[in-house]
């Protein structure tokens, strides 16, 4: 068995418990500063059964509501108050794993009452964090997240062989992991509306599904202390270009394996070796940790640009990630999610059409 647990509209919960002026206002949270000119990275529930909800325009969510709250998103306190709650769930001493920053599963083998055991973390979160959150409770991961979904807020939902069929029949196809966007919408202009209609035509779907509870959570000792890659030139180099160009497939290289691995790095390690210059390495480590190799690039640009030796002469460069953990970071800015928009399909292409067959401009010059 399986528990899932889903925070409650996790970022204006958190802002409504710290701030009493907010509870039971329509409240959204907005992804920057200038609350007329940003996207919705959160509503509360009063603002949602106002029809406004997450990657709205906010000026479009103040139309619909002229007394609209509004707070900018502050995320390194979401991210404690997660780390916070994952931390309350190590308790139980259960396998335990982070879905993204507001979902949590537990591995329930052989636990004789999971219902009561489901309300008794609810009432724990509500009692240290003063927001709630809803529970499904299933024998895999797919339907325990889906039960989540079905009662919100504060629910608790359990899906056994006893109500598997009259629970899906009433589900719409789109609260079903991975039926939110096109997928769904496909499917449901074909007729498959509700999960069961799913059920009946791809049954292995809820028994194989694809997001089966990772075995490897909670043994963050198992992760490797760096990955890294490096490469020798034919001949000494002091093109900036090529040697720019090097730096960048080489951080291409390391974000891929990292993403592999959904892995995030806060310490980028640039190496370089040259006949005048010899070995020369430096790091540097940032406060948010990364796996997009731009921004490792740019990283490792800084510390070449520190290091003085732009126009040097260069027969070798590695670039490591170190400072790694599991990556649970959810960008909330637009340009954020934007480019892990494009970074997950640049890496559908690749894994598609092979390593290479897409790839930042300037590494051409690496060939
Ligand atoms: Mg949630």
């Amino acid at each position: 068995m399986i528990l899932h647990i889903d925070m409650d509209a996790f970022f204006a919960s958190i802002e409504q418990a710290i701030n009493p002026r907010l509870k039971g206002k329509p409240l959204i949270i907005g992804s920057r500063a200038n609350k007329m000119r940003t996207v919705v990275c959160a509503a509360s529930y009063e603002a949602k059964a106002l029809g406004i909800h997450s990657g709205m325009p906010s000026g479009e969510a103040f139309a619909r509501c002229s007394n609209l709250e509004f707070v900018a998103a502050d995320q390194a306190k979401y991210i404690w108050t997660s780390e916070q709650i994952f931390d309350l769930l190590k308790g139980y001493d259960l396998p335990l794993n982070y879905a993204s920053i507001d979902e949590f599963q537990m591995e329930l083998s052989g636990y004789q009452n999971p219902v009561s055991l489901g309300k008794e973390v609810q009432e724990k979160i509500y009692a240290n964090f003063n927001i709630t959150a809803s529970v499904g409770i299933a024998g895999n991961w797919l339907l325990a997240k889906l039960a989540s979904k079905l009662n919100k807020p504060d629910g608790l939902t359990l899906i056994d062989d006893s109500n598997f069929e009259t629970v899906l029949r009433k589900a719409p196809l789109d609260k079903l992991c991975g039926m939110g966007g096109k997928n769904g919408a496909g499917l449901m202009a074909k007729g498959i509306k509700t999960c069961w209609d799913l059920y009946l035509n791809l049954p292995a779907f809820f028994n194989e599904n694809p997001g089966k509870f990772d075995e490897n959570c909670g043994k963050s000792d198992e992760k490797p202390k760096s990955i890294s890659h490096s490469y020798t030139l034919p001949k000494a180099q002091i093109n900036p270009q090529v040697i720019l160009a090097w730096i960048r497939l080489l951080s291409e290289m390391v974000s891929v394996r990292l993403r592999q691995k959904n892995l995030v790095s806060a310490t980028v390690h640039l190496w370089l070796n040259g006949p005048e210059i010899g070995n020369f390495g430096a790091q540097k480590t940032y406060q948010a940790a990364v796996n997009d190799g731009y921004e490792i690039y740019q990283r490792a640009l800084k510390i070449m640009a520190k290091s003085g030796l732009e126009n040097s002469r260069v027969r070798a460069i590695g670039v490591t990630c170190a400072g790694l953990s599991r990556g649970i970071y959810q960008p909330l800015l637009r340009e954020e999610i934007r480019r892990e928009e494009l970074i997950k399909a640049l890496d559908r292409i690749n894994n598609r059409y092979g390593e290479g067959s897409i790839y930042p401009a300037i590494t051409a010059f690496t060939r």
